[in-house]
């Protein structure tokens, strides 16, 4: 495998595959090797605002994504226990306008799947499925893998190694990073709901989200508008691992008894929910070394209450694929700086996501101040607060 400009990735997440297709676009070879036999359906909606979906663009993936995706006209915060809106958000035309992107609601699969199709494209791209890190070492001149498949234990040569195996990173633990992810007591629960089972109001290219004590639900539809994606998040102390874990629908309506009829409706919609737990990290920072690092979940796992994990492993991808490229340094250098750009971005990611948690799950007087705020805050300002975040450039 070895050769001056030949990278590992590990993990074929949005990050492992973004990372791939940007290295390859500036010459490098990249090699992702992915322990999952098959890439299936993980994952449930996913929204993507516009700093991600620019560097989506320049990749050449928007006609593709467009099939798929539905840009929002805007959000609607509603009160749990009225279902009355609190405040509307524009998104749309008036988002693509202010930061020249657009903001997608997608599935994970979709973008996953366009990813994979252009990581198919690339001769120089090799993706190793069924093959998964076990270890690896540092030396003068590179890096020795150890990688494991159905045959055995192989070692590997190659230039540099990027660790995109998400939240339980392997990667993140060789290089000696001891610390685990934090659970947050809360556990996200999803399903999909053919459009045809919700109220016609429902189907409509809106992102509902409606704030309760101690729980919230999000709901927009997705695959060009034939589902409703609804994540449901609530205070809970299961905190097992994994993505896909069943969840009872009647202990999740539990949660939800004294919300307005059209949530509580939602939910009892359909059979079967599926239920993960939430964890981040504290803002532990990059444990990089030598030509070694790591994006997205890897990196800087964040809650979901900014809806930037995925958004965030593409801007990784970006940055260090960039900083690798440039001229007259080494790839350690370009990874020392590429994690010296992302970590204050991330890291003030991450407590956004945490504040929102507390903001979002509010109960008695302090969530009807935090209406009241939002309210007289109005949809146009509440976004301009992010516009930090949703006007990034690569450049
Ligand atoms: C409820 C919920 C809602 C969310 N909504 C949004 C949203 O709306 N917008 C958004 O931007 N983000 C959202 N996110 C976050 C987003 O899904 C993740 O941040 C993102 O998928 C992380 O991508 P990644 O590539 O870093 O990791 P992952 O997607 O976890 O990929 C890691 C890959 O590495 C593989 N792997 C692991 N270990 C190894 C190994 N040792 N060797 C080889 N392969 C390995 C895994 O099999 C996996 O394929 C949400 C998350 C949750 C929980």
């Amino acid at each position: 495998m070895a050769s001056s400009r030949t990278i590992l990735i590990a993990g074929a997440g949005i990050g492992g595959l973004s990372a791939a297709l940007m290295l390859a676009r500036r010459g490098f070879r990249a090699v992702v090797a992915e322990q999952a036999e098959q890439l299936t359906e993980a994952g449930a909606g996913l929204q993507l605002s516009p700093n991600a979906t620019r560097i989506l663009q320049s990749l050449g993936l928007a006609e593709r994504l467009a099939e798929t995706a539905v840009i929002p006209a805007g959000l609607s915060v509603r009160s749990a226990r009225s279902g009355a809106e609190i405040v509307h958000m524009p998104i749309g035309a008036a988002m693509e306008f202010r930061y020249g992107a657009p903001y997608w609601m997608l599935h994970r699969a979709d973008l996953q799947a366009a990813l994979l199709e252009a990581v198919g494209d690339e001769p120089d791209i090799d993706l190793k499925l069924g093959t998964r890190l076990d270890d690896f070492a540092v030396h003068p001149n590179g890096i020795t893998v150890q990688l494991r498949d159905s045959r055995g234990v192989t070692e590997d040569r190659a230039s540099a190694l990027i660790g995109a195996d998400g939240l339980w990173s392997t990667t993140r633990a060789r290089l000696g990073d001891a610390s685990k992810p934090e659970f947050r007591e809360r556990t996200a629960w999803r399903t999909l709901i053919p459009a045809e089972a919700v109220p016609q109001d429902m189907r409509t290219p809106v992102m509902r989200l409606w704030l309760g004590p101690h729980a919230h639900l999000v709901q927009y539809p997705v695959r060009a508008g034939r589902q409703i994606n609804v994540v449901a998040i609530v205070r809970d102390r299961w905190n097992a691992q994994g993505w896909s874990a069943p969840g009872e629908r009647a202990v999740l309506l539990r949660h939800f008894a004294r919300w307005a009829k059209a949530a509580r409706d939602l939910i009892e919609t359909p059979e079967t929910w599926l239920k993960w737990a939430l964890f981040d990290r504290g803002d532990g920072g990059f444990p990089g070394r030598g030509p070694v690092t790591l994006i997205g979940d890897a990196a800087h796992p964040m809650l979901p209450f900014l809806a930037q994990g995925a958004a965030m492993a593409i801007e990784d991808a970006a940055i260090l694929a960039r900083c690798l490229a440039a001229p007259g340094s080494d790839l350690a250098d370009g990874m020392r700086r590429y994690e010296a750009i992302r970590q204050p971005r991330a890291r003030k990611v991450q407590r956004e996501a945490r504040a929102n948690s507390r903001t979002y799950h509010m109960a008695g007087t302090a969530a009807l101040a935090r209406n009241l705020a939002m309210r007289m805050m109005g949809g146009e300002r509440l976004r301009a607060r992010y516009d930090w975040l949703y006007d990034w450039r690569p450049d």
